[in-house]
């Protein structure tokens, strides 16, 4: 980073045992802050981690403006700790800056400042099997103004935080609620952008879902809520035949690192792969027709997530063997492999401290 300001924490907390790292409760001793004024970015500061200060008539609490992103430091095989595609997820947080009119960070300078971060707060980051330390970027708009228009000052924050296994007791197909009634967002809106606005419009599907004894939505499109978009937190795919099929990213739909990862890897082993519009009618008769072999999800979070059923107004779709496919077994082994450092990563998206 061009400036960062190093200033290390004297009560340092506890670190959280194993069992009890979850997902997103622990954070780290330290955060990255950078504070945009007078039309650029002032230097970084790693400081001790704590509560921000912001004016009440800040504009991310009243219109809004707030993106993040999410992404993963594993400790590797060599000892070594390694980022999983930092410069992608800094790429995005950019593309969803300018989609809410924030100003954009120099990608480069913030993968310094959170390489910093995480060599100041190395011991957090948990060396257990499947473990790792969730990265949470995210930027917020900090101008006391109650005018509608972009703020003039920002906030872009890192925080840092330790999570457990997501399949302590193996790889677990998850059932999916396929959404009729809401939508998560259309084209030309905030879609494809990671913002906070998306999830907040998710959360009453997905409670829903929740009670009807569904882990997660699938959304429709906007419009005619016919063809499928993604999973609450995840893209989606799908076999049908030999083919690997998955939404092609058309403005509304999140474009996930996992994704592309996922699409990066299926190609080079030579699988049939397509990104196009697939229609819930399609994957419903591909079913019937016994044609449907496999459906899991992708993200950060789970990397690849099975799926052994979708419920679409009660027609119940369930993929071959209705339980964990071959392919999202062998791509589940593939990535985490180079996360972990046990397989060799040809394509460089790991960045190693
Ligand atoms: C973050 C996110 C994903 C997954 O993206 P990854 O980069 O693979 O973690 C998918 N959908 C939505 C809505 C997301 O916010």
């Amino acid at each position: 980073m061009t400036e960062l300001a190093i200033k290390q924490g004297e009560n340092l907390k506890e670190k959280p045992s194993v069992d009890r790292l979850s997902f997103g409760i622990h954070f780290t001793d330290h955060m990255l802050v950078m504070d945009y004024q007078a039309g650029g970015w002032q230097g970084g500061r790693i400081e001790p981690y704590s509560n921000l200060s912001l004016d009440p008539a800040a504009t991310v609490l009243h219109y809004g403006q707030a993106i993040f992103e999410g992404l993963k430091a594993y400790h590797m095989k060599d000892g070594r700790i390694g980022i999983f595609r930092p410069r992608d997820a800094f790429a995005r947080l950019n593309r969803s800056a300018n989609r809410l009119c924030m100003p954009a960070i120099d990608e480069e300078d913030v993968l310094v400042g959170l390489k910093a971060l995480i060599g100041v707060d190395k011991e957090w980051v948990p060396t257990a099997k499947e473990t790792s330390l969730y990265i949470r970027p995210f930027m917020i708009a900090s101008e006391a103004f109650l005018g509608v228009r972009p703020a003039s000052t920002y906030k872009f924050v890192i925080i840092l935080s330790p999570v457990g296994a997501y399949y302590p007791e193996g790889f677990k197909p998850v059932r999916i609620m396929v959404e009729n009634q809401y939508v998560r967002a259309v084209r030309g809106g905030l879609g494809f952008a990671k913002a906070s606005a998306n999830y907040a419009a998710s959360l009453l599907a997905q409670e829903e879902a929740k009670k009807a004894g569904y882990a997660q939505v699938l959304w429709l499109d906007g419009i005619e809520q016919k063809y499928v978009e993604e999973v609450g937190t995840m893209n989606i795919f799908f076999v049908i035949g030999d083919e690997l099929i998955t939404p092609s990213l058309n403005g509304s739909i999140l474009g996930g690192i996992t994704r592309n990862s996922v699409l990066t890897i299926a190609k080079d082993w030579g699988l049939k792969v397509a990104e196009r519009q697939t229609s819930i009618e399609e994957i419903y008769q591909a079913s019937q027709k016994g044609l449907l072999k496999e459906i899991f999800g992708t993200g950060t979070a789970a990397v690849i997530s099975p799926v052994n059923e979708l419920n679409w107004d009660g027609k119940i779709i369930v993929p071959g063997n209705g339980g964990v496919g071959e392919l999202s077994q062998k791509l589940y082994q593939h990535i985490t492999g180079i996360q972990y450092g046990k397989v060799i990563d040809t394509y460089n998206w790991m960045e190693v401290l």
